[in-house]
């Protein structure tokens, strides 16, 4: 019987020369596959209280719209800079080189509403803080973080763990 992380692909020397991406679209377009990641995603948090899901851009959309429409909640996309067409709350974070923007609409989370955070891939942790900033920032409760793939050796459970955030990771 495959597993999540069977589907999953690396690519050597992207986006940069000595870089191992991990490509989740072979996952994405593998019906037993994705179905496989999306119930996986979604079980620690089936059954709790929750108002919507938010997307990390881009892949974080894919999963979380597919998580969102499994629980039963909204969705709210976490978009980089530039992308989101009505007013906006920003926060910057760090990049290995340079520095990132992501932006949330200041009217797509409510005060006190329940929120669970999705992204393909957890590194460093510096993108996953970024939305959670945005989210908390709305008055909105983050109840948690899901990944399909976390990269342990950079640190970024340890990060959202300290934020007091549970961390769900499908495969290293
Ligand atoms: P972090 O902010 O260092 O945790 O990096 C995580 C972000 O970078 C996520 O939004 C990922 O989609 C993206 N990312 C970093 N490395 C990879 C990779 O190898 N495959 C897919 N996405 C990656």
């Amino acid at each position: 019987m495959k597993t999540v992380k069977d589907y999953i692909r690396s690519i050597v020397d992207f986006p940069h020369e000595g870089i191992v991406f991990r490509d989740v679209t072979t996952l994405f377009a593998d019906a037993r596959g994705f179905r496989m990641a999306v119930d996986q995603l979604l079980h620690p948090w089936a059954g709790m209280d929750i108002d919507k899901v938010a997307g990390l851009e881009a892949r974080g959309f894919i999963l979380g719209g597919a998580v969102a429409h499994q629980l039963g909640t909204g969705f709210v996309p976490i978009r980089k800079k530039g992308k989101l067409p009505g007013a906006v709350i920003s926060e910057s974070y760090v990049l290995e080189y340079g520095e990132a923007v992501l932006e949330v609409h200041d009217d797509a989370l409510l005060r006190g509403e329940r929120v669970l955070i999705v992204d393909d891939l957890l590194a460093t942790g510096g993108t996953a803080e970024a939305g959670i900033r945005l989210c908390r920032r709305l008055g909105a409760e983050v109840i948690g973080c899901g990944f399909v793939i976390e990269l342990p050796a950079l640190g970024g459970r340890e990060r959202i763990e300290a934020l007091g955030l549970p961390v769900q990771a499908l495969c290293a």
